[in-house]
């Protein structure tokens, strides 16, 4: 196979995977950012071990199991009653949660390492036959093959998607030596729907011997800038109403910009390809975090098309023809399944968290549907693509 010359906009968690996977196998890969200094915003997020199989791939799991921290277990209750209602356990595999400028530092290394040529300060702006159009520099070009890894704000993608009425406060904090919550643990306090708070241990930063936690908010939307106007310890005193094991997270907000302000959308690209490009990652599908999947998703369609272009013997049109086939099913099926669990933690119904608690979580706590949600938050309920199927991947992922 000749190599092929290969265009890669966006340098997030999914640009970075297939850059590093092509690049590996002999290709000339270009990486383009807007960024001019790498500096990965947002928190933490949690690998699921189908995305994990993918950094295994790549040769990346190691050093990101160095930084993560592994999490055996999400549990959830409602904070009036205490009430358990929300119980998975990822036994025996682990899910691996990870900040995310530790991901960015372990995929960036690795794409470096393979000889992807990074050019930043690059906002890439349309796609022209063959060539890569940036607004404020001269065009690239041209590629046999560009991919679309802008994320969810991709001006290269012709998505359309609803945005969400709840969104979520992030911000990350150290892991408090007076805490009695276990470390192993995603936590979440719910009061009904409408409010949604959790406390996630994500391991070490680049440089940074501390542990950390994202700690997450939810509200709607259009409520952030009563939020703001509300004053923190407006905050600090319904959080701790809610949930007082929060408060030694808590005590260590003192600036409502320590928070960012996250925003969701839900969308679903039907046709992921177009002649000579593909579109993956966010560019391709969007969804709340509820699932926790977004970034495995990522790495998921990372993998497809490296492996479609080995398949294809660098026949182009035969690999985005193969990619697209290959996700399909698996991600359809999880929009869906995250589009319908979605507001039963998020949204102002009432009727939905009550089904949650009262119906919902005890049917699903009778087997089988606790080895059935297990492998729904790993990744792997439906077969991430045809080359590995289930089994493959949980013998993979541990
Ligand atoms: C608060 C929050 C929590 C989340 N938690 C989880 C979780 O627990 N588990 C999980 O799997 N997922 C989670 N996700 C989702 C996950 O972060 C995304 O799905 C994932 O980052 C998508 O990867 P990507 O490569 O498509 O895009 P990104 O990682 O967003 O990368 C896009 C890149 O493109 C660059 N870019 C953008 N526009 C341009 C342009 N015009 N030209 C050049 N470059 C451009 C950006 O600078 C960025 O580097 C979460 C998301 C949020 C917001």
């Amino acid at each position: 196979m000749s190599p092929l010359r290969i265009a890669v906009a966006g340098a997030g968690i999914g640009g970075l995977a297939v850059s590093a996977g092509l690049a590996r196998a002999g290709h000339s890969v270009q990486l383009f950012d807007r960024f001019d200094a790498p500096a990965p915003v947002g928190s933490g997020l949690v690998i699921q071990p189908v995305g994990q199989v993918v950094l295994q791939a790549l040769g990346a799991l190691e050093p990101a199991k160095r930084h993560g921290n592994p999490i055996q277990r999400m549990m959830g209750h409602e904070a009036r009653s205490g009430r358990r209602v929300l119980d998975v356990t990822y036994a025996p595999r682990v899910g691996l949660a990870i900040h995310r400028a530790a991901l960015f530092d372990v995929l960036m290394n690795g794409a470096l390492e393979a000889g992807v040529d990074l050019q930043t300060g690059h906002e890439a702006s349309e796609v022209r036959g063959s060539f890569l159009r940036f607004a404020d520099a001269a065009p690239a070009g041209p590629f046999d093959l560009i991919i679309d890894a802008c994320g969810a704000a991709s001006p290269l993608s012709p998505i359309t998607s609803q945005e969400l009425p709840y969104g979520a406060l992030w911000a990350n904090v150290n892991w408090p030596a007076e805490t009695a919550l276990p470390q192993a643990q995603l936590r979440q306090v719910y009061r009904r729907a409408e409010r949604m708070m959790g406390v996630l241990p994500i391991g070490r930063e680049p440089g940074h011997e501390a542990l950390r936690t994202a700690i997450f908010w939810s509200l709607p939307t259009r409520a952030y800038q009563n939020w703001r106007d509300g004053g923190l310890s407006a905050w600090r005193d319904e959080a701790l109403r809610l949930w007082p094991e929060f408060q030694p997270f808590a005590d260590q907000i003192n600036d409502p910009d320590q928070f960012v302000m996250a925003r969701y959308a839900h969308g679903t690209l039907k046709q992921v390809t177009a002649p000579g490009l593909a579109h993956i990652g966010d560019a391709a599908h969007r969804a709340s975090p509820q699932l926790g999947q977004g970034a495995n998703m990522a790495l998921l369609d990372a993998l497809a098309l490296i492996q479609a272009v080995d398949r294809a013997e660098g026949h182009v049109p035969v690999a985005l023809q193969w990619y697209a086939e290959a996700r399909r099913w698996h991600v359809r099926s999880y929009q869906a399944i995250s589009h319908l669990f979605t507001p039963q933690y998020q949204s102002d119904s009432r009727v939905l968290p009550w089904l949650r608690d009262r119906i919902l979580f005890p049917l699903s706590q009778v087997p089988p549907l606790p080895r059935l949600l297990t492998r729904l938050v790993c990744g792997d309920l439906l077969a991430p693509m045809p080359s590995l199927d289930r089994e493959s991947f949980r013998r993979l992922s541990g």
